[in-house]
């Protein structure tokens, strides 16, 4: 049932297209068409980004979504195309990889991105089949929007489609196609790839692309000596850091942090076997791939770093000097604890930095990893203590209540110091601590239910997440405590 010659139905779905990455010319990717899916169906969609996207009431419930967005018809005005790069994977240089599964349709008028992930071989393809299946789909469609609404730099997804075609992983799985969402896509490795060819022409046509686009303060600027290049990979180390400052304060684990999974941008991109912490086990390991424990939560905030030295090796060519890049990346470094110190504030109601701060934190994180306190149960719990709920419910969390009970009051009077009253602390920090997170059994429930074809629990959640703060009475099983047997639900780099 290939449709993509059907030029009669070809949708415009009230996307309006503009000149994007394609201008970059054929070096920096391949065209080709996404690769038709059998009667495909719709497991979620997301009418927020349909509207950021300038789509028109009801133009994503139509049939001619359904088949676009599954690959199998072309949008017109669309030239779509697979990207190549290259990246270290689990610190080792992987050579040549690039859109092995994802199709770039092209940018909009709204200076978005949309590009289909799991819609069939490209020629950076290699081993792999070109395909996504649906769990892991429905995983990064519901962690994009979540992500999204717990204010967190992200690509975001429009929708879901899913086919019963069989795809083989560990066993046989389903197909599904995530159209994805984002200023850009561009990762370090893109960089990463022209520099290893030693294609600097290439390298800094890129460069300047991105700058132009998305950066254009850095041409401006005066830092080093006024080199373009060098003020990028600043202001990237420093979006970079204020990103890892984000998911480090709401527990989230990305789980394969390798530098072809790094936005240039800043954003979260590529969610794979990603988790929200339950229990505060700073040495967790999402990635049941990731053996050492590389990628494991409180190993992040280094790798991120180690990443942007990569990045930085690999605009060395355009920076033309060792000294100014490594300078350009001292930024991460007082970037990132500030800003993980002001999240960590806004958890804990602090109006205004104080001295002790540092102490007053770390001494609440060594009493969280003591006994796995449940991370975002725990800061709820808090918020509603300073709401005056009582105490107890935080005390609760806790089997030894000496380390908690030394802080409490550590904690209540470090609050008295500041002007701003308990009232208005709680509610500043009802927006700072989330009631609903993508936790992996949720995720788990969700995709039981759409194998069987049943979709709600999918939209159910979707619901919970874009509105994370709010309490959303009636849905409590939804923000309790995981069951037992989340903790063997494996999740691993196949998807
Ligand atoms: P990831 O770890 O998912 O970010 O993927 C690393 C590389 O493998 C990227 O180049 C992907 O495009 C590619 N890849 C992952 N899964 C597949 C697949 N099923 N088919 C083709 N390429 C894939
Ligand atoms: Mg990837």
């Amino acid at each position: 049932m290939s449709l993509l010659a059907d030029e009669a139905r070809a949708a415009r779905l009230g996307l309006r297209w503009k000149p994007g990455f394609h201008t970059l010319g054929p070096a920096f990717y391949t065209e080709l068409r996404p690769r038709p899916l059998p009667d495909p169906y719709w497991v979620g969609r997301s009418p927020s980004v349909a509207r950021d996207l300038g789509m028109g009431a009801g133009q994503l419930d139509t049939p001619e979504a359904l088949e676009a967005f599954t690959g199998n018809l072309l949008i017109e005005g669309s030239q779509p195309l697979a990207t190549v790069y290259s990246g270290h994977q689990f610190g080792v240089w992987a050579g040549q990889l690039g859109d092995g599964r994802a199709i770039l349709l092209g940018e909009t008028d709204t200076g978005l991105e949309v590009q289909l992930k799991g819609s069939g071989l490209t020629p950076y393809s290699r081993m792999g089949d070109g395909r996504a299946v649906l769990r892991s789909s429905i995983r990064e469609f519901l962690c994009s929007e979540a992500m999204h609404a717990l204010g967190i730099p992200t690509t975001r997804a429009l929708c879901v489609t899913g086919s019963d075609a069989p795809v083989r992983r560990e066993e046989i799985e389903t197909a599904a196609v995530v159209t994805r969402v984002a200023p850009s896509f561009i990762r370090f490795g893109h960089f990463e790839h022209f520099a290893a060819n030693e294609r600097v022409a290439e390298l800094r046509q890129l460069a300047d692309y991105v700058i132009d686009r998305y950066y254009p303060a850095c041409r401006e600027s005066q830092r080093f000596g006024g080199n373009p290049y060098a003020n990028l990979l600043e202001a990237v180390s420093e979006r970079t850091a204020r990103l890892l400052a984000q998911w480090q304060a709401v527990g989230f684990c990305h789980g394969v942090m390798n530098t072809d999974n790094m936005s240039i941008l800043g954003l979260t991109i590529d969610y794979g076997p990603f988790q929200f912490l339950d229990g505060f086990d700073p040495r967790h390991i999402c990635n049941h791939s990731d053996t050492a424990g590389r990628y494991a939560y409180n190993q992040q905030p280094n790798v991120a770093y180690w990443n942007l030295f990569c990045l930085a090796q690999a605009l060395l060519p355009l920076i033309e000097d060792q000294q100014v890049a490594v300078a350009a990346l001292e930024s991460y470094k007082t970037v990132f604890p500030a800003e993980f110190e002001s999240r960590m504030r806004a958890k804990l109601g602090l109006a205004e930095a104080a001295d002790g701060d540092r102490e007053l934190v770390n001494d609440l994180l060594r009493a969280l990893a003591a006994e796995k306190v449940d991370w975002t149960i725990f800061w709820r719990r808090l918020s509603q203590h300073v709401a005056g709920d009582g105490q107890q419910a935080v005390r609760d969390l806790f089997i030894d209540r000496a380390a908690i009970d030394a802080w409490l009051p550590a904690y209540t009077e470090r609050r008295g110091q500041q002007s701003v009253g308990d009232a208005e602390a709680a509610a500043a920090m009802l927006r700072a601590n989330p009631k609903f997170v993508l936790r992996n059994h949720l995720g788990q429930l969700a995709i039981d239910q759409a194998r069987q074809k049943d979709f709600s629990g999918v939209a159910r959640l979707q619901a919970l997440l874009e509105a994370p703060f709010e309490e959303h009475p009636g849905h409590e099983d939804m923000a309790g405590f995981p069951p037992d047997w989340a903790s063997s639900i494996e999740i691993s780099c196949s998807s």
